[in-house]
């Protein structure tokens, strides 16, 4: 068949991170990505193609099946007959309780070409964010992963106790949280000592991660009592002990906190990164959507132009990439921007800069464009200056810099566009005030989460949700809306806001 081909990919447990290289190259690639119910919706962030969820997990209660086995195949089979590359992504390992092997069999019997990119499946990830090593020189030279949950047609259990009763190594169960007093009973039962180390990791590798930690035959009731929920695993085995000396993930200074993020999804992949780095579950919450400009004509006009000027402004990193990328597009490279000296609003936009193998001549001090401005004003007089910027922007730039008689040509390089709502699962998040806190990084997004905020959620901004500021500018404006802000940056960039985040979190 023509060219179409099925990637059988593992997503990783949970935590965007823990996907392969090669599984990135394959979402890269491909037109159609068929995911499963535990993959992380933050990895299609690598994704332009088109996407189906087949599955999706309700936490606490079964896995609700959208699509049955079968039709799965059959969607597989047909894409790739159709000559498309397809990704099926299954969370940690495809292979490991995953259905991956018969999705193989199936693709295999209808002559459809494959391959298989492992991935990290949960019990090492989970266990090794809860601080737990399923092996150990001195206390597990085995390990063994078990299904709690067999397939339903089963009559009779394949799992024998006595047997893992006796395993000299841990057990880990998948699928085990809904039947834990049936599993911890029969292995206590089969002689597995009630004081064996014990534990449950639910949702590992996330910013929900809980982990609880006792001897086996308390294990249920403890579970019970913390409330935890699906997907978890159950460890048994002395290695746990090891547990209380390296458990590491659930201290990060914002674990477990919702941030939402305001910014266009396109420019949230830094903020994603901040969030998960401590610990935090980013929410996107886009309130702008970015794309090319409506017309390319005055962009290339001005790039066949550009020595008719002296310098060129870039204030945001959008900017830089849009005119950057077109400049190339339309066959040019830095060597056009040669005689140019170059502005830029803030670091962000100065490192933007940088992937291009270009510095900047001038950061302000502060990241406004009324300091941009005055830092500009002593170097530009009667100059020309080129400001490559959005549909949307303060004309600070003209008005300042005429005092010093310089010409500020405006080109719109990219635009910027309100989103007009959002999807029922944000609003539902924001109700129910699971969003600990939002950041705002403009007046315009302050503007626009005040517009797409319901009554409801509203409600909950100063109660459960807090917000966190970018810049006196942007409290303003915020404030200007009736929205209440709790903390300010004192950098103005989103590690500033972070920062701040973590300030007001360390002293409650
Ligand atoms: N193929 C997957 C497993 C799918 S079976 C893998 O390799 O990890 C689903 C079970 O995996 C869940 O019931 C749970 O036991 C376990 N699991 C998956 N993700 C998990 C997570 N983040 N934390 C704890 N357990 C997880």
């Amino acid at each position: 068949m023509a060219g179409g081909k099925v990637y059988l990919v593992g997503a990783g447990p949970g935590d965007p991170g823990l996907i392969t290289i090669k599984g990135i190259e394959c979402l890269q690639q491909a037109d159609l990505i068929l995911y499963d119910g535990l993959v992380n919706p933050l990895l299609l962030q690598h994704v332009s193609s088109a996407v189906e969820r087949t599955c999706r997990v309700e936490v606490g209660s079964k896995n609700r099946r959208m699509l049955q086995q079968d039709e799965i195949n059959q969607r597989l089979i047909a894409a790739a007959r159709e000559g498309k590359i397809v990704v099926r992504l299954k969370g940690g390992d495809p292979f490991i309780f995953g259905r991956g092997s018969e999705e193989a069999v199936a693709l295999r019997n209808a002559g459809i070409d494959f391959e298989v990119v492992p991935g990290i499946t949960a019990a090492t990830a989970a266990a090794g964010y809860a601080g737990i090593s399923v092996t150990h020189r001195a206390h597990a030279s085995a390990v063994a992963l078990i299904t709690g949950h067999e397939d339903p047609d089963k009559t009779d259990s394949s799992l024998d106790f006595e047997v893992l009763a006796k395993f000299p190594g841990t057990l880990v169960f998948y699928m085990g949280l809904h039947k834990i007093d049936h599993i911890v009973n029969s292995l206590i039962q089969a002689g597995k000592s009630k004081d064996t180390l014990a534990a449950v990791i639910s949702r590992g590798t996330t910013p929900f991660q809980k982990t609880v930690q006792t001897n086996l035959s308390e294990l249920p009731e403890s579970v019970r009592q913390a409330g935890l929920v699906a997907p978890s695993l159950i460890v048994i085995g002395e290695c746990v002990s090891l547990r209380d000396q390296i458990a590491w993930f659930e201290q990060k200074p914002l674990f477990g906190l919702r941030i939402g993020i305001t910014r266009s999804w396109e420019q949230s992949a830094t903020e994603i990164k901040f969030a998960l780095k401590s610990g935090a579950q980013p929410v996107l919450l886009p309130t702008i959507e970015i794309g090319p400009p409506r017309d390319w004509k005055p962009v290339d006009d001005a790039i066949s132009h550009l020595d008719k000027y002296q310098w060129l402004v870039f204030t945001s990193a959008n900017g830089v990439q849009y005119f950057l990328n077109r400049l190339w597009e339309i066959g040019f490279d830095a060597r056009r921007l040669a005689h140019l000296k170059i502005a830029t609003i803030g670091p962000s936009t100065a490192e933007a800069l940088n992937a291009y193998h270009l510095r900047t001549d001038l950061i302000p001090s502060h990241y406004r464009a009324e300091d941009l401005a005055e830092a500009l004003k002593p170097l530009v007089g009667q100059q020309k200056i080129l400001w490559a910027g959005a549909n949307r922007g303060r004309e600070v730039l003209q008005r300042e810099l005429a005092e010093v008689s310089a010409t500020v040509d405006k080109v719109v390089v990219y635009e910027n566009h309100d989103v007009k709502a959002w999807d029922s699962e944000s609003i539902n998040l924001l109700e129910s005030g699971e969003v600990d806190w939002i950041g705002l990084s403009s007046p315009s997004i302050a503007r626009n989460l005040s517009r797409l905020l319901s009554d409801k959620a509203r409600e909950q901004i100063g109660k459960t949700i807090k917000l966190a500021s970018i810049s006196p500018v942007t409290t303003q404006a915020a404030r200007e809306v009736g929205l209440q802000i709790a903390v300010e940056a004192e950098e103005y960039h989103w590690e500033g806001i972070f920062a701040a985040i973590l300030k007001q979190q360390s002293s409650t």
